[in-house]
């Protein structure tokens, strides 16, 4: 039986949001489990839908003999801070050094990872992993869909695989996969040939959803030419708000034979290549969306995604250009959620349900936004525990501290005192509210609400009010990208 070390690191960087990854957050994970290391993997994964825990299954079932190292993973947000990085890191190369001799090596990372004084925080922890482990151990990682993988990530590793789906309800499979991968390797003792491509455009997150064309169409034929061939490929869309040379989409593969697997990832790039146009769609502004969801029968939600502030990609999950719309055009029956502001949440708590509060309603972490004065009434409140129910978050236990739901008109806010994005009917039911009795659903989200929400919905219009996650990757100050990559698909070509 073989000695296998796991780990995992998760960081989404979007360079230019306002608020860094501090240790902090990585202890506390958002979102995610807190920062894990040894023993606790056992039970902190469990039954939850991540990469590490599907990893572990597929090992522990084959029966070899586990050796945790650290896990962490925090919100996405600007860089992450030097301090961080090299605290995880020094953790995670000690625990490797402690484990003594290993035979092979699994890493839950999410590859898109720019820190303070690092551009590609992935490449270089592998890098140094490679020089504590040798070249020989096999190393298998997964990636998030939103990857932007780089060359050294894939030097240093033996094999990496991405998820197939956003909303990303493969993470668990995902990880079995690349655990299964490494399996074979440990069983070959044989090297795969590796091949990788960039793609020349940037991917808006609205338009890489894998429920629509032409993202699904996509994976259809990578596994396709998969079952074909042999190869395991990947597709990586990238997360398209990092300002280094490899922020992208990307394409790679790997496979025994050096001729097939070229073959097979680049027929998967002029897959890639020839939809290039299909990934597009409209988006609104905030006004034009409100008065568009008004316009439709009553029935089942609209839901407008306030993709821009989606704290899933660095958003703060606090702007207030879609509560202003929904207020000014007098929504009825409509929901907002998340609005982080624990302050706004610990006012709530301290008035009591059924208190009516003035008050400045989030818009604090961004340059040039602003709090939401208004009326509200406190019409619920909630200690922030409760279990996911959705397709990505099912049994995921929620933690988003102190939360209320505040009332003003026909508009109801849901407030949290910790970012979550709106991805999961039961962050309304923990307030009380009924998703589909809503007329109107604001989501701050760019595309996992709609694992969730879809199939409730009527119709679902991708709103453009101000955040850090801008809708249209062109829009962004970019200063540092690869030259010659269209900034999106069929889009002005950047040039330093
Ligand atoms: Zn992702």
């Amino acid at each position: 039986m073989a000695r296998i070390a796991v780990g995992g690191l998760h960081h989404e960087t979007n360079t230019f949001a306002p608020l860094k990854a501090t240790y902090e957050e990585f202890a506390l994970g958002g979102g995610w489990p807190g920062l894990q290391r040894g023993e606790a993997f056992y039970s902190a994964f469990a039954g939850m839908n991540l990469p590490i825990a599907g990893a572990i299954e597929v090992l522990k079932g084959a029966g070899h003999t586990l050796l945790p190292l650290v896990w962490a993973a925090a919100t996405p947000s600007a860089h992450v801070t030097e301090d961080a990085y090299e605290r995880i890191v020094g953790m995670m190369l000690d625990d490797l050094r402690a484990a003594g001799p290993i035979d092979a090596l699994y890493l839950d990372l999410h590859g898109a990872m720019v820190t303070e004084h690092l551009d590609d925080g992935e490449g270089e922890l592998l890098r140094r992993i490679r020089a504590v482990v040798g070249s020989d151990i096999p190393l298998v990682t997964s990636l998030d869909f939103h990857a932007n993988v780089t060359p050294e990530m894939i030097e240093f590793s033996d094999l990496m695989i991405g998820y197939r789906t956003y909303p990303h309800v493969d993470m668990e499979a995902t990880g079995k996969r690349a655990a299964e991968a490494l399996l074979s390797l440990l069983e070959t003792r044989r090297k795969p040939h590796k091949l990788f491509e960039t793609l020349p455009f940037l991917i808006p997150l609205p338009w890489q959803c894998t429920m629509a064309e032409p993202a699904a169409g996509i994976f259809r034929e990578l596994a396709a030419i998969e079952a074909e061939t042999g190869a395991r490929l990947s597709f990586t869309p990238g997360f398209p708000a990092a300002d280094f040379p490899y922020c992208g989409a990307a394409v790679f593969g790997y496979g025994g034979d050096p001729g097939k697997t070229r073959a097979a990832v680049q027929r998967l790039k002029e897959i890639v290549l020839k939809r290039e146009k299909e990934f597009a769609g409209r988006i609104y502004e905030p006004d034009e969306a409100v008065a568009e969801a008004l316009r439709r029968p009553a029935g089942k939600p609209v839901v407008l995604a306030d993709t821009q502030d989606n704290p899933g990609a660095g958003g703060s999950s606090d702007t207030t250009g879609l509560l202003e719309a929904l207020v000014r055009g007098r929504a009825e029956q409509a929901a907002l959620a998340v609005m982080w502001d624990p302050a706004a949440a610990q006012a709530a708590h301290a008035a009591g349900a059924g208190a009516d509060l003035t008050l400045g309603l989030g818009g604090r972490s961004g340059e040039g936004h602003r709090p939401f004065r208004g009326g509200f009434t406190v019409e619920r409140l909630g200690d922030g525990r409760f279990t996911g129910t959705g397709p990505m978050w099912g049994g995921a236990q929620m933690n988003l501290g102190p939360m209320a739901l505040l009332r003003i008109g026909g508009v109801r806010v849901v407030v949290a005192s910790r970012k979550v994005q709106g991805a999961d009917q039961s962050i309304f039911r923990h307030l009380g509210v009924e998703p589909p009795a809503e007329r109107i659903l604001a989501l701050k989200s760019s595309v996992h609400f709609r694992a969730d929400f879809a199939p409730i919905a009527q119709d679902i219009l991708v709103v453009k009010a101000p955040g850090a996650m801008l809708a249209d990757p062109a829009d962004f100050p970019f200063r540092r990208l690869r030259p010659g990559l269209r900034l999106r698909p069929l889009g002005p070509v950047f040039a330093p």
